[in-house]
């Protein structure tokens, strides 16, 4: 509780931060305001300031004599959505929205960066990575292959989600996965159009595509292991122009997501099986192109472990949920684990309760301020507890 007190004096000044970033959202690779924002803010504190990385991605630096090097990722991109909040700090840009939290992740990894700018209660190297770009762009993933972890070497890397549902300053921790690999696919099935009167004259790809729907949920329920967790979802069905013909071809499209990497790379084989049987029953045939997306996001067991008990330290145990149900929601902060052992928690912001307790991209979604201290301490924890002095 101690640390979150050395927060709780600039709280209405994170306060400011976190509302003027959400006044001001910016798309994927367009957060150049954001970005500016972040290095001032950084330079302001003294700390030695990187940017360019994957076009608006900033990385802050301090080193503080010889020793171990921790990451600290936070993310600065907003969503294409209309927010229908009405306070004062709500959208002044049409149609962008930070509707999943990212503006209080970028206030608390700048607020840990004052903190430990002016403390510097610790030996090694912290590198606080802004990342653009986490709905949809792989901003982290371009960050990675601009060189992210040869410009700035970490032994371990963290993460931090604000988490709806949750009670404000409550922490989930879990080693193994915590969430999902999301991937998409196109099918597209053809059969012969014709005359909707004369259906035996047809192969109607329609009715094929109606059984494939139903079929691809035997994936997740016979062929994958009943505790591994599998979701198919057809998301859209294309076909037809007209009331009385048969057409002859249906679009679909889908997600698919998956825990371990073994079981989504089975995902292709597994769809094309199931459709092309099923429409080979009806005299049909498919074409399935299967795109891979950001991998499971998968915490390492010793990382996890630090990180719990950066919570504990800050919290006390009693605010700690240890290993929570995984989301099947995605995150690119899986491809920095992917690089570097660490770890990505959820914070609670909140149980629906008013402003801050809203699902996650909602147009009515606030960040939540209570807990910009607690999130911001959990930081300075970390890399007190990893860097000692
Ligand atoms: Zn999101
Ligand atoms: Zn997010």
């Amino acid at each position: 509780m101690t640390m979150i007190k050395e927060f709780n004096v600039f709280h209405a000044e994170m306060t400011a931060w976190r509302r003027d970033i959400h006044q001001h959202p910016e798309l994927m690779y367009e957060e150049n305001r954001t970005s500016d924002l972040v290095a001032t803010k950084l330079e302001g504190f003294g700390i030695e300031v990187h940017r360019g990385l994957a076009k608006t991605g900033v990385v802050g630096t301090i080193k503080n004599g010889e020793g171990p090097s921790i990451g600290m990722r936070a993310d600065l991109d907003a969503l294409p959505l209309q927010e229908k909040n009405t306070f004062d700090h709500a959208s002044a840009n049409p149609g962008k929205m930070h509707a999943c939290g990212h503006d209080g992740h970028t206030t608390m990894l700048l607020g840990a960066a004052k903190y430990l700018a002016s403390s510097k209660n610790f030996k090694g190297t912290v590198h606080f990575i802004f990342q653009p770009a986490e709905e949809g762009g792989g901003g982290g993933d371009l960050m990675i292959k601009e060189g992210l972890f040869e410009k700035f070497p970490v032994d371990s890397v963290y993460g931090m989600h604000n988490w709806p549902g949750m009670e404000p300053g409550i922490f989930g921790v879990g080693g193994g996965p915590i969430m999902a690999a999301a991937d998409t696919f196109d099918l597209i099935i053809t059969g012969r159009g014709g005359h909707c009167a004369m259906p035996d004259q047809c192969i109607d790809p329609i009715v094929a595509a109606s059984q494939v729907v139903n079929a691809l949920q035997t994936i997740p329920s016979r062929s994958t292991h009943p505790v591994d967790s599998v979701v198919i979802s057809v998301t859209q069905i294309h076909a037809g122009d007209a009331y009385n013909v048969i057409p002859d071809s249906v679009r679909m499209h889908g997600s698919v997501r998956t825990f371990l990497p073994e079981t989504q790379e089975k995902m292709p084989q597994s769809i094309l099986r199931v459709a092309e049987g099923v429409c080979a029953a009806f005299g049909a045939s498919c074409e399935l192109n299967y795109m891979k997306g950001y991998p499971a996001t998968i915490n390492s067991t010793t990382e996890s472990e630090i990180s719990a008990k950066a919570v504990i330290d800050l919290v006390g145990e009693e605010n700690l949920i240890r290993n929570p149900t995984p989301s099947m929601g995605a995150e690119d902060f899986s491809y920095m684990l992917q690089a570097r052992p660490g770890c990505y928690v959820w914070l609670g912001i909140g149980t629906g309760k008013g402003e801050g307790g809203c699902m996650l991209h909602s147009s009515h979604y606030d960040f939540n301020d209570e807990v910009l201290p607690t999130g911001a301490a959990y930081w300075a924890t970390l890399v007190e507890n990893e860097l000692p002095l």
